[in-house]
């Protein structure tokens, strides 16, 4: 139900912000309060056996659903910034990008090193971001808990590659 849910919300945008690509528009999920509860609810009920210390959210519409689910879990809540944007000190990484490279950073004392840290983003796409955001938790001492998404995008072969780094991954749309 709530994937047929999440479905139908979500806007299909061709070739933005490149031809090509079709961009998923999560937006109007966010105009439906009930189904921005009911999205919570199964990321909650999904993860009431995995042990969560924080919950680490990547930028920006990572930030969305991460802090709401990490009030409702009442654990703190982890931003994963592009780089340039925290301003105390940072820990990066730098990964591959189809054309170069990007960086994402987060702050050197977000949490301590053994913490279990759950990693959310709206949307599973190749899966690189979140996979330099468990590498850059990993250096830092963290511990990979698990990965939650609202959509993933099957044809993208993301799960395939972040399955290696915990099989604890909930996917609510494909
Ligand atoms: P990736 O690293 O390839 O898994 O890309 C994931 C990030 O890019 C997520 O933060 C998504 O919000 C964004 N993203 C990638 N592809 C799309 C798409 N087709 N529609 C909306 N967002 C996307």
């Amino acid at each position: 139900m709530i994937q047929q849910n999440i479905k139908a919300a979500i806007r299909d945008i061709p070739d933005f912000p490149k031809p090509g690509i079709i961009f998923k528009d999560i937006t109007p999920i966010l105009k439906d309060p009930g189904l921005c509860d009911s999205i919570v609810d199964a990321f909650v009920a999904g993860l009431k056996d995995t042990k969560i210390d924080a919950i680490a959210g990547v930028e920006s519409r990572g930030f969305l659903f991460g802090l709401t689910l990490a009030t409702r879990l009442g654990v703190p809540f982890i931003p994963v910034r592009k780089a340039g944007k925290l301003p105390h000190t940072v820990k990066q990484k730098v990964y591959e990008l189809e054309y170069g490279t990007a960086t994402i950073e987060v702050h050197i004392d977000a949490f301590k090193p053994g913490d279990r840290i759950l990693i959310h983003d709206d949307l599973l796409a190749t899966g690189g971001t979140v996979t330099a955001a468990s590498e850059l938790i990993h250096d830092m001492g963290g511990i990979v808990a698990g990965f939650t998404f609202v959509v993933g995008l099957g044809f993208l072969n993301g799960l395939e590659k972040i399955s290696p780094i915990s099989d604890n991954i909930m996917v609510l749309a494909n």
